[in-house]
């Protein structure tokens, strides 16, 4: 299914086409047509389901930009407050429908202004109610969405939420995304919405056990940086690196191949041809990096495929079980290793539950850590390596001016040069930030308490300690990258030959 199949309004298709997106997640797939049909919907999706687009684009899709205030979003934190307002705002700026967000702690001034020239309005519920109330806003939205429902009544907000209601139009289209259904959900559910239609994306598989779980956690900005470290590190046989986005995946392609790996694109919309083509150059080791959608992999039958990497963490676990079940088949280990940045703990702690499965945090490897890899598997490769005839003649014509220590030195330097790490050294969180950013994600979960909790997405609000897209100094340990993993056994580098990627030419730009 392609978002085209949706018929949305054109200005909101460019709008998705310009974010690259071209496969709705499952609760777009299965919340954007009913919504389109005036449904009441009551969906059940988690953070990083792609649940903000499911009601952003169809509500959009169907709004005048008439001035008014058309649609409402109440979600619990300020700091989802902002995510989706970003996300909302990039859908709705070439149908001029902007976009007010709205949470407590900051003047009402201006808030009240932006208010004034919003088509939606991303909120709060203790500062909606507050502007409700005392009559500085009155707003009629045909549209009205709670986000993270569940979560808006673990934090003591019902009260809130059920007395903004009557401040609401009768005649609305109301939705409700929660990531659990408890009873109070439903009962709100009963109160609140008009014969709902339900959507539920919770499905899961288990996981192969032979399959290590791994992540790695970053700042949006270091992926790139991240993956090359990893997987020149890893060094794998094969692999296949996933992605979201087709245009990922040829910006992936073109930054990859740049870097000297062999690497191809799988999209959904190659030619079958074209596509067995690169299929085959895979399996025969042509290839030795597939970068590819859930899509495009679909069907995909490799067995020799020794690590799988989620550039982006996928939607749902079902697409992660997928994608990981790609490695570790027919008997052999595998590796998946994934990609988050601190945003996206929750999304993996709740993967793990899901699927009923632990997966490990480890820190990105330093250029040292990579060298040092790479020394062992040279060091290995030598000894096993033949002498020839043509190397004998060559040391020969050597000691006609050189010692025979000098001429070990310089062809072990000339050999050395091809192991160069480039990239900066340290990349991604240290283990101690990462255990104080999860530990962070999952009180907040619990216990919101309406006050500071995880709202602190742009470092702004009181408290210390940096928030989710903090800098790396932010917890413990003054930002050193302390309690390292440590090198993992190196061993699985058995010096592969030199040809290919290992002599990635010097001349690349700096990935810094
Ligand atoms: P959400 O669950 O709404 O927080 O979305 C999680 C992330 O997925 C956001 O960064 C979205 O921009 C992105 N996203 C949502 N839908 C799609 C899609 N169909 N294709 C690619 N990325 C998407």
């Amino acid at each position: 299914m392609k978002f085209t199949d949706f018929n949305l309004k054109d200005t909101i298709q460019a709008a998705v086409t310009d974010a690259g997106f071209t496969e709705p997640s499952p609760v777009q797939r299965d919340a954007i047509p009913l919504v389109l049909e005036g449904h009441d919907l009551i969906a059940q999706a988690q953070t990083g389901t792609g649940k903000t687009a499911a009601f952003g684009l169809p509500m959009m899709s169907m709004m005048k930009a008439d001035g008014s205030v058309e649609g409402l979003v109440i979600v619990p934190t300020r700091e989802l407050a902002m995510q989706v307002s970003d996300e909302l705002f990039r859908f709705g700026q070439k149908s001029g429908l902007k976009t007010a967000t709205v949470y407590g702690g900051t003047p009402y001034g201006k808030q009240i202004d932006r208010i004034k020239q919003a088509s939606i309005v991303v909120a709060t519920p203790g500062r909606l109610q507050d502007l409700l109330m005392s009559g500085k806003i009155k707003i009629n939205p045909s549209f009205v969405v709670l986000d993270e429902a569940d979560e808006m009544l673990d934090m003591g907000f019902l009260d809130e939420i059920k007395n903004i209601f009557t401040f609401l139009p009768k005649q609305r289209q109301t939705l409700m995304f929660s990531a659990t259904m408890p009873n109070g959900i439903r009962k709100l559910a009963e109160q609140i919405l008009n014969s709902p239609k339900t959507v539920s994306i919770t499905k899961s598989e288990k996981t192969n056990t032979k399959i290590t779980q791994l992540y790695y956690v970053v700042q949006e900005r270091e992926r790139d940086d991240a993956l090359v470290r990893l997987i020149d590190y890893k060094n794998p046989t094969k692999c296949i690196i996933f992605c979201r986005m087709k245009k990922e995946v040829d910006r992936l392609v073109a930054h990859m191949t740049a870097q000297g790996f062999k690497v191809s694109g799988l999209h959904g919309d190659m030619e079958q041809k074209q596509r067995e083509v690169t299929i085959r150059a895979f399996k025969q080791g042509g290839i030795d990096i597939f970068i590819a959608t859930d899509v495009a992999a679909r069907g995909l039958d490799v067995n020799d495929v020794t690590h799988v990497f989620n550039y982006h963490i996928p939607f749902d676990s079902e697409s992660y079980v997928h994608r990981i079940g790609r490695t570790g088949r027919a008997g052999k280990t595998g590796e998946a290793i994934t990609l988050v940045s601190p945003n996206e703990l929750r999304t993996i702690k709740r993967i793990e539950k899901d699927v009923g499965t632990t997966m490990t945090t480890q820190v990105i490897p330093t250029r040292m850590e990579v060298q040092n890899n790479r020394s062992d598997a040279l060091i290995t490769k030598i000894a096993e390596t033949k002498v020839t005839e043509n190397a004998i003649n060559l040391v020969k014509t050597l000691q006609h001016d050189l010692d025979i220590v000098t001429i070990a030195h310089l062809l072990a330097s000339l050999v050395q040069e091809e192991n160069f790490v480039k990239g900066k050294d340290n990349i991604g969180l240290g283990l101690e930030e990462i255990e104080l950013l999860i530990e962070r994600a999952m009180q907040n979960r619990g216990n919101g308490g309406g006050g500071g909790g995880r709202n602190r997405r742009r470092g702004g609000g009181g408290g210390g300690g940096g928030g989710y897209r903090g800098n790396r100094s932010g917890g413990g340990g003054g930002g050193n990258r302390n309690g390292r993993n440590g090198r993992s056994g190196g061993g699985d580098r058995n010096g592969r030959s030199g040809g290919g990627r290992d002599s990635r030419n010097g001349g690349q730009g700096s990935r810094g």
